[in-house]
């Protein structure tokens, strides 16, 4: 079915719920956890096993009884060594101490440690001076204290940092079921795209977006695919979407979806959704710069419904529509639960005027960390739509609303886009 929302402006977060809910996560696979980094968890994971699995010391020193150490200072018999990965052959008696390295056994009838700085030799070989009185469970890293067996581990929906594989390993969690990384097609269309390193003749540029979105959805940690360039050329574009579809589990477009004579892009989009079946929109969203995008759902043979996003072809245009509408999408197919991006409040350093217009601007901004703790932002340079300078320079978003601009000193939500500085 074909949706046209009309001439009208639509709002960016209506573009965002009709694009996310017309995605879903993709299904599971088993991984390895050394592939596990950015996937998302399927299903809550348990702990098979405590963590410690057993009763260790946290610091070199002396395993000993802290009744034995009430009226330290005290000398105690020295009956053997535990290094760490060796097991117990001796527990520790009244008067007696057994000398530990970090992440031995606690021998049995130890319940304290003596750090070892906190000693010295005593008055004859085989013998340590204990110069503190130590308290029960000093420095001992009691069995499961940090998960029991059962305990959660991480929850569906997770999204696997190091931390997380750390943990994993800790309690042989070798295999995990996360939702497949998504593959992410890339195509550039346009008469006026060359790519290679030849020289430009009068009226060509070089694909740049191409490789920008390429760049970002391995930023982003999803799988792109280069689909290459298509003419504007309604068979070439029709042929290149279809084997996007085929081959990708989303695809981005760039170009051809505004009101030019050669947009082909909503055009051959629309067509492919009434024969294969599925949803297109072609919106006007509320925002500058990108305000044109065409989305569709497209049904594939297999029943699969491929999103595609055919971004304007500006250069910054591409970038912030792949920022502000296609990555929640493709977060929600990686699994993602909260996919949009969290609105973060900052201060702005400098004034930043627009005129009323009807849309949300989102502009190119350096935020960094204020004396105050505040995060302020400053603009990146020049804000048209097709000045990549600032886009490069750019670690954020920020969101104008609708009016006549902020000054200095304001309030401003931003969208990260890259690390603080
Ligand atoms: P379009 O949306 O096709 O009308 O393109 C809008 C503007 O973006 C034009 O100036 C195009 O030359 C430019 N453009 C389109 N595609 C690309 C691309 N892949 N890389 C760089 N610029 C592009
Ligand atoms: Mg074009």
């Amino acid at each position: 079915m074909d949706r046209d929302i009309g001439e009208e402006l639509v709002a960016l977060e209506q573009v965002q719920r009709v694009v996310l809910s017309s995605c879903q996560p993709l299904g599971l696979v088993e991984i390895g956890l050394s592939d596990a980094l950015g996937y998302v968890l399927a299903e809550d994971l348990h702990a098979a096993e405590d963590l410690p699995a057993f009763s260790n010391t946290a610091m070199d020193g002396y395993a000993v009884r802290a009744d034995d150490t009430i009226n330290a200072p005290v000398e105690l018999s020295v009956i053997g060594v535990i290094a760490a990965g060796t097991a117990p052959t001796r527990a520790v008696e009244p008067g007696t101490a057994v000398q530990i390295m970090t992440g031995a056994p606690i021998p049995p009838g130890a319940d304290a440690i003596a750090i070892v700085e906190r000693t010295e030799p005593g008055s004859s070989p085989g013998r340590v001076r204990i110069l503190d009185r130590v308290s029960s469970g000093a420095y001992v890293r009691a069995a499961g204290s940090d998960l029991r067996r059962g305990d959660l581990v991480a929850a569906a929906g997770t999204v696997v940092c190091p931390g997380h594989v750390s943990l994993l390993a800790s309690v042989d969690a070798s295999r995990i079921t996360v939702h497949a990384r998504p593959r992410v097609g890339v195509l550039s269309t346009g008469d006026e795209l060359v790519s290679g390193t030849v020289p430009l003749e009068l009226g060509q540029i070089r694909d740049s977006n191409r490789q920008g979105l390429l760049a970002a959805l391995q930023r982003d940690g999803f799988i792109g695919i280069d689909l290459g360039v298509r003419r504007d050329d309604m068979d070439a574009i029709s042929a290149g979407l279809r084997e996007g579809i085929e081959r990708c589990d989303a695809l981005l477009t760039s170009g051809g979806v505004s009101m030019g004579e050669f947009d082909f892009v909503k055009v051959a989009l629309q067509a492919l959704v009434a024969e294969s079946g599925g949803q297109a929109y072609q919106f006007k969203v509320a925002i500058k710069p990108a305000k044109p995008l065409s989305y569709a759902a497209v049904v594939r043979p297999d029943g699969r419904s491929i999103p595609v996003f055919g971004l304007p072809g500006n250069p910054v245009s591409s970038m912030v529509s792949y920022q502000v509408v296609a990555l929640p999408a493709l977060r929600k197919l990686a699994g993602h639960r909260s996919p949009l991006s969290r609105r973060i409040p900052a201060v702005a350093a400098d004034d930043f005027e627009r005129r009323p217009d009807g849309k949300l601007h989102l502009l190119r901004v350096v935020a960094a960390m204020g004396a105050d703790g505040r995060i302020i932002i400053r603009s990146a340079g020049q804000q048209g739509s097709h000045q990549l300078a600032a886009l490069a320079a750019a670690n954020a978003l920020a969101l104008i609303p609708d009016g006549v601009g902020v000054t200095t000193g304001s309030d401003v939500q931003i969208l990260l886009t890259g690390t603080l500085e």
